[in-house]
């Protein structure tokens, strides 16, 4: 590697570490990264072949790997059986089959999944990870393959109906998310701010009265909602937000040729067809 491209991936490293704004990340954001392998059950399917772009590094490697946090269903979560499953993870188990290789799935904390990217230990991020400003400065996002919102978990008998309502009150989020970071932003919130390692650890709390309000994206709060009696969403939702997979800033290929596999998924039915899956019309 060139001196310049050293000093470049050191100064992405130092970026990232600064954009973090919301709750500390603590300092074992590596060392809890597991790597587990799932085989692509791909039979030969329609979409193998259509012909599509497959990156020489993917091609070369014969994998595809993708840093998750598989706590957040109905995006990315694991099965009875310890498998992972949900909409990114299926998504890409079609890209893998579109460009013929195996997928590897790589399930770290939350917080850990863009630097994963960015430094290069996994190819893509596939975590429902909202495209933001701060984070476009250290990665490259897909288009988008999903809009969502961030909702108000409360219980059923809370006083908080709105927004506003929050000012005062303790609010559970998830480290290093948009929520993290909006909450902490917001002067009327963010003394109450309490972060937690995942969603549903936020959402236990506030189970045991713990906190007043979880503020979480509007998918994994309904299923936590189903999981857990005696909660419920306020109607009045905080943002609106899209998603899309992260890759390695200076790696333009795989965002192009991500962009054109996400292309075929979406017209050939694929993409609604792993949604409706997942996600059942209310
Ligand atoms: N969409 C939120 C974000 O990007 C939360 C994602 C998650 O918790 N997996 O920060």
């Amino acid at each position: 590697m060139k001196k310049a491209n050293i000093l470049a991936l050191l100064l992405a490293v130092m970026m990232l570490t600064l954009a973090f704004a919301g709750c500390n990340t603590g300092t074992d954001e590596t060392s809890s990264a597991a790597s587990s392998s799932q085989a692509a059950a791909s039979s030969a399917s329609d979409e193998s072949k259509t012909s599509v772009t497959v990156p020489e590094k993917i091609k070369n490697a014969g994998k595809i790997v993708v840093a998750t946090s598989a706590d957040f269903p109905p995006y990315e979560f694991k099965d009875d059986n310890g498998n992972y499953v949900g909409i990114d993870i299926e998504i890409m188990q079609a890209i893998a089959d579109l460009w013929n290789v195996e997928l590897e799935v790589s399930d770290m904390k939350f917080d850990a999944v863009i630097t994963a990217v960015a430094t290069g230990k996994a190819d893509v991020g596939a975590a429902g990870l909202t495209i933001t400003e701060e984070r476009l400065e250290s990665v490259n996002f897909t288009d988008t393959y999903t809009q969502a919102t961030q909702v108000i978990i409360v219980k059923e008998d809370s006083d908080i109906q709105t927004i506003d309502d929050l000012a005062g009150k303790k609010v559970g989020v998830q480290l290093g998310t948009t929520g993290d970071i909006y909450a902490s932003d917001d002067d009327a919130i963010k003394d109450g701010v309490e972060c937690f390692n995942s969603g549903i650890d936020a959402v236990l709390a506030l189970v045991q009265g713990k906190i007043d309000a979880v503020l979480i994206d509007n998918e994994p709060a309904k299923a936590f909602v189903k999981q857990n009696e005696g909660l419920k969403i306020i109607d009045e939702k905080y943002t609106d937000e899209a998603y899309a997979f992260a890759t390695a800033k200076e790696d333009k290929d795989l965002v192009n040729a991500l962009n054109e596999a996400l292309a075929v998924l979406d017209s050939n039915g694929k993409l609604d067809e792993i949604v409706n899956k997942y996600i059942k019309a209310d």
